[in-house]
């Protein structure tokens, strides 16, 4: 099913249980703007190539449009509605004045330069410049796209308009006006959420297991954070395959294997041909890269693309809490198989929305002149996922539904301002 049916069908709950009439329905599920454009760019090997773009502004009803950009080959007018769509969503979650946007180029980002990719994000503001800006729309980097883009892509739009704008773009290099410790916000968001409900259950971190999949930016800070808190890290997986352990990962180790190599697999394999002693001592498998959906762990953590528990699979899935760090991991049939299994599902919009509250928090820092320093983003960041996880538990208790359904129904009155 296409990922905007997946939103659509979430503002449906959400909308009944609050009663909206088919306007306001109507209203929270249109875009406000869907942007195209045909990005062309010179090879480095010579000749051109020519990628598509989105920019799609879903909601500006409680400030600025605001989302990532991200470069995947899969990337289509849908999913960037659909994200742009979530983005609103989570803004009003934690409660942040922006609305929703999101953007996307359909590229294949392994296959380009550095060189090719900074022409990508320079044509991508070029192609969208009119309708971006600090007050009306705030890009910010997504799955596969860094700092250094952010930085790119602001030094292209100053060459726009004319004038310095640090405020036109988050996730920037410290240099060019970025905030401390947006790279690790969307997982210390995560985490600062997942103490939140462990604690409001009685559970003690050190009595649990966790396996995450994805070893990118936000499931690698994952990973440290959660052995950090004393939670047996049990299983970690990226593209290359799941490293399963019978007791845990040795997290630092794998991850700076991963940075070096390119790969946890790495950690035991070269190629096809891996350490079979070295991985019986360390009671260690190397599996294909989903098995870490199903390993014995008690919490979850899908940290890399949409849909990955899905019908097809959910059975297996064996976990008690599963903490969405990416967008979209379950579908929202394999969502309902959970929730009435007893499992405790921290949705996307809450749970990684640390991202783009860091963002906010570096585009107020650069309105104002002001260099917030990392205790203050640390302390700002857990006071609002804190606040955003309490208003979640609170409205999910009192109306006996699951997370998910509060965040949404929380975020549309807001969005309304009911
Ligand atoms: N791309 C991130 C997200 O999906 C962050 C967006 C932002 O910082 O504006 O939440």
């Amino acid at each position: 099913m296409a990922a905007f049916e997946y939103f659509r069908q979430n503002v449906e709950k959400a909308a009944g249980l609050l009663g909206l009439s088919e306007e306001e329905r109507t209203r929270l599920t249109t875009p406000d703007r869907v942007l195209r454009a045909d990005l062309t760019i010179a090879l480095d090997a010579g000749g051109q190539a020519t990628f598509p773009a989105y920019r799609v502004q879903f909601n500006n009803a409680r400030g600025p449009y605001k989302g990532g950009i991200r470069f995947h080959p899969d990337a289509d007018e849908d999913e960037v509605t659909a994200l742009a769509a979530m983005m609103a969503i989570k803004c009003a979650v934690v409660d942040i004045p922006f609305g929703g946007a999101k953007g996307g180029v359909a590229v294949d980002p392994k296959k380009l330069s550095a060189r090719e990719l900074h022409k990508v994000a320079r044509a991508y503001v070029r192609a969208f410049g009119e309708h971006l800006g600090p007050d009306k729309d705030v890009p910010a980097p997504d799955v596969a796209t860094n700092a250094e883009l952010m930085g790119v892509m602001r030094l292209e739009y100053e060459n726009i308009v004319g004038h310095p704008s640090p405020a036109f773009i988050t996730g920037k290099p410290l240099s060019q006006g970025g905030i401390v410790g947006r790279d690790t916000a969307t997982a210390d968001g995560a985490i600062f959420v997942l103490a939140s409900l462990l604690a409001d259950n009685h559970k003690d971190p050190a009595s649990l297991s966790a396996a995450i999949q994805g070893a990118g930016n936000a499931g690698a800070q994952a990973a440290h954070l959660l052995s950090a808190m004393g939670v047996r890290v049990k299983s970690i997986a990226d593209q290359s395959g799941s490293l399963i352990c019978a007791g845990h990962v040795d997290v630092e180790t794998t991850l700076s294997i991963k940075s070096a190599k390119g790969s946890v697999r790495a950690a035991y394999c070269e190629g096809t041909v891996c350490d079979a002693a070295r991985m019986e001592k360390d009671k260690a498998q190397v599996l294909p890269s989903d098995a870490v959906l199903y390993d014995d762990v008690d919490i979850l953590v899908p940290a890399a693309l949409e849909e990955q528990i899905r019908m097809d699979n959910v059975d297996k899935v064996r976990a008690d809490i599963v903490l969405e760090v990416a967008n979209g991991p379950t579908t929202p049939e394999a969502d309902e198989v959970l929730g009435k299994r007893g499992v405790a599902v921290i949705p996307d919009v809450l749970s990684n929305a640390g991202g783009v509250t860091v963002s906010y928090f570096e585009w107020l820092q650069n309105k104002s002149g002001e260099a917030w320093d990392t205790a203050r983003v640390h302390d700002r960041l857990s006071e609002t996922m804190q606040d955003a996880y309490r208003d979640v538990a609170d409205f999910a208790l009192s109306h006996s539904i699951t997370l998910r359904e509060a965040a949404y129904a929380l975020a549309l009155s807001r969005i309304l301002d009911r």
